[in-house]
């Protein structure tokens, strides 16, 4: 028993040469939004706060692809998507197609906390954060420079960029398959304190060059984001695979009804997952903390009551 974090920046094909400019400010987020979180979680702010918080930081980090920093549509436009689940209530609350709001991970708390429903999406979810009261801009506000070259990129190439692939010359890329590769970088963060409270939240700008409407795993409770009280649990990757594979809800009905360890779940599920598609973070209700992969890597974080504190990628 005692309190855990763990946090994600997104998994994906990341090439071991990823250059320092790519590499060190996600790595120094992650550590701020870790240390964030510990704090919060010692000053015993609930779970479901301290996800908030940090998936809220990470959204203000342009380097990440949530909130500011997001992939663009095929129209250049961005669709921001997040969901936010409490384990002890399970109750949840989910956003997609934002286009003006600064922090999609507090709108889903407050659709969880506000309204009757569990999800609202586009004009309707525009018009609720701002009777909410929420901050909004314009989207030049979100938009990066990197994110129109990625863009552009995944044009020339008729393919969907992923967001750690080093850029190649078109001929050398692989070509788009029907469904398209992911773009990754999706940002999780999932909780437990000293009592076993569990809370988990994810947001994204979903994949390079997406059609526009489309809507990804992060938002779906079960697939990208889920918590009860045995577990809470936050996925990255192709959204189209994780959707598929209810990844967040099979980790926990298998500890559920299965009684495996959250390490034997979230192994089981990766590695029945398709390869290359998919990375989650989970935490128990005891504290123990599985981050599992079946990409090349995973930005991830995460610290434990116990003295364990971890910050990788491969
Ligand atoms: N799962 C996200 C999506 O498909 C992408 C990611 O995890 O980076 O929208």
């Amino acid at each position: 028993m005692g309190w855990a974090i763990a946090l994600h920046g997104g998994a994906g094909d990341i090439p071991v040469d990823l250059p320092n400019d790519k590499r060190a400010p996600r790595e120094a987020t992650l550590r701020r939004c870790l240390d964030l979180g510990v704090a919060a979680l010692t000053a015993n702010r609930s779970p479901l706060d301290v996800v908030e918080l940090v998936v809220r930081e990470l959204e203000n980090c342009p380097h990440f692809n949530a909130g500011r920093g997001s992939v663009l549509t095929t129209d250049g436009t961005v669709e921001m998507e997040a969901s936010i689940m409490d384990g002890t209530t399970k109750r949840c609350g989910a956003v997609s197609g934002l286009t003006t709001v600064v922090n999609p991970i507090s709108l889903a708390r407050i659709v969880m906390e506000k309204t009757p429903h569990i999800y609202l999406a586009f004009d309707g979810a525009e018009a609720f954060a701002r009777e909410q009261g929420l901050e909004t801009r314009d989207q030049s506000y979100f938009i990066t420079e990197q994110n129109i070259e990625r863009l552009k990129q995944a044009k020339e190439a008729n393919r969907v960029q992923i967001d750690y692939t080093q850029p190649q010359p078109v001929k050398e890329q692989v070509p788009t398959s029907s469904e398209g590769d992911s773009q990754i970088g999706t940002v999780g963060c999932i909780a437990v304190d000293g009592n076993g409270n569990l809370a988990t939240a994810t947001s994204t700008g979903g994949l390079v060059n997406k059609m526009v409407g489309r809507i990804g795993d992060t938002p779906v409770i079960g697939a990208g984001t889920y918590a009860n009280t045995i577990c809470a649990i936050s996925a990255t990757g192709k959204g189209e695979s994780i959707i598929r594979n209810t990844i967040a809800r099979d980790v926990a009905a298998l500890m559920e009804y299965r009684g495996l360890s959250v390490k034997e779940a979230a192994d089981l599920v990766i590695a029945n997952a398709p390869e290359g598609t998919v990375g989650l973070v989970a935490v128990t209700d005891k504290g123990d903390v599985a981050m599992t992969f079946n990409t090349t890597g995973m930005f991830r974080a995460c610290a434990t009551e116990n003295g364990h504190s971890e910050i990788s990628i491969w």
